[in-house]
């Protein structure tokens, strides 16, 4: 995450005034006691030249300190504590006739705005003013209760205490949070279905990426599942780009390429996590449930992850083919584990 580097002397302003709004931003190493801490660490302020500061939690991990008993850097509560702050900012948004200005959001929080706006945008997918904007435009055209997906996609257990593993812009990756995908309202969308090695392939995109990439026994089953599905888009005549997209997609299943292709999905918060950690295994490799429930920071949360890969409307491209049982069988595939076992073997061949 790109951060201004602070002054020692602004982090030892922030130390002295405890200030917590700098959380996240430095840890401070008190040669002393032999302990590192969080700038709002609430024990007593130590001799500034007893103190050393370190820009992340690993240089401070490195050094030998301890973590602090009473501010915990280690714990879990301060990204709690932050996850409930940004949706206490949220409600405001959602309750205020007038959008409230970041400015104002930022002093409600005790933060700077920069910081404000990085921790908004970390836990909930999107800045303070997209978010404040997709609230007008849900008011003004339809029922569905998109503000509240959006506010309960930042909340998700775990998603703010491991921001790190999310610290790409998703939109940038070509996965949205929210579940604005009104059947595809208000968006052009090109399809078609190809014969692939994996049998019947339908792919759909949008000017932004690909939105659907489906397997199926039979092209009007296929077809009819995707238009109803997208059934208040308005569907377009393939043009060449689209054409050239559809070639380079065929060419590049079962291949590293894949995951090179434009994406154009949306998902909850969860499922976006869940989604790109997919799309970091190794490309030959496969993982258990398990093991991507823990990379996600949620070790418990297994069958919510496996779920969230069920979810998956781009087969292949968002590699939930990778997950396979601890005992290394197939288990399920949204598709069918014949063509699972297909674009595994395609992948080990590379
Ligand atoms: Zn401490």
């Amino acid at each position: 995450m790109m951060q201004q580097t602070l002054t020692e002397t602004e982090m030892w302003q922030a130390v002295e005034a405890r200030d917590r709004s700098r959380e996240g931003e430095f840890w401070l190493g008190v040669l002393t006691t032999g302990v590192f801490c969080r700038p709002g660490c609430p024990a007593r302020t130590p001799l500034r030249k007893n103190v050393v500061f370190f820009d992340s939690l690993s240089e401070a991990l490195r050094s030998g300190l301890r973590p602090c008993k009473r501010c915990r850097p280690l714990g879990e509560s301060v990204a709690t504590e932050q996850a409930q702050m940004i949706g206490t900012a949220c409600q405001h948004i959602l309750e205020a006739d007038t959008p409230p200005t970041l400015t104002q959001l930022a002093q409600t929080a005790g933060m700077s705005e920069s910081h404000f706006q990085r921790l908004f945008s970390d836990i909930v997918g999107i800045s303070p003013a997209q978010f404040a904007r997709s609230v007008r435009e849900q008011r003004l055209h339809t029922q569905l209760p998109m503000a509240d997906n959006v506010l309960q996609a930042g909340l998700e257990a775990g998603y703010a205490t491991q921001s790190q593993i999310y610290q790409d812009a998703p939109a940038a990756l070509g996965m949205t949070p929210g579940n604005f995908r009104n059947k595809g309202k208000d968006e052009s969308i090109r399809f078609t279905i190809v014969d692939t090695f994996l049998g019947k392939t339908l792919i759909a995109a949008t000017d932004k990426g690909i939105c659907r990439l489906q397997f199926g026994d039979d092209e009007q089953t296929l077809s009819d599942a995707f238009k109803a599905d997208f059934a208040n888009a308005t569907m377009l005549p393939a043009d060449d780009d689209f054409t050239h997209l559809v070639e380079q997609t065929v060419a590049a299943l079962g291949s590293p390429e894949a995951l090179n292709l434009p994406l154009d999905v949306r998902g909850t918060a969860f499922q976006i996590k869940v989604w790109h950690a997919l799309r970091s295994i190794p490309f030959g490799k496969t993982v258990s449930y398990g093991d991507l429930a823990k990379h996600i920071g949620q070790p418990t949360a297994s069958r919510a992850v496996a779920s969230a890969c069920g979810s998956n409307d781009v087969a292949v491209l968002i590699p939930c083919h990778r997950v396979i049982g601890k005992d290394g069988s197939l288990t399920g595939y949204r598709w069918g584990t014949e063509r699972k076992r297909k674009i595994l073997q395609q992948e080990q061949i590379g």
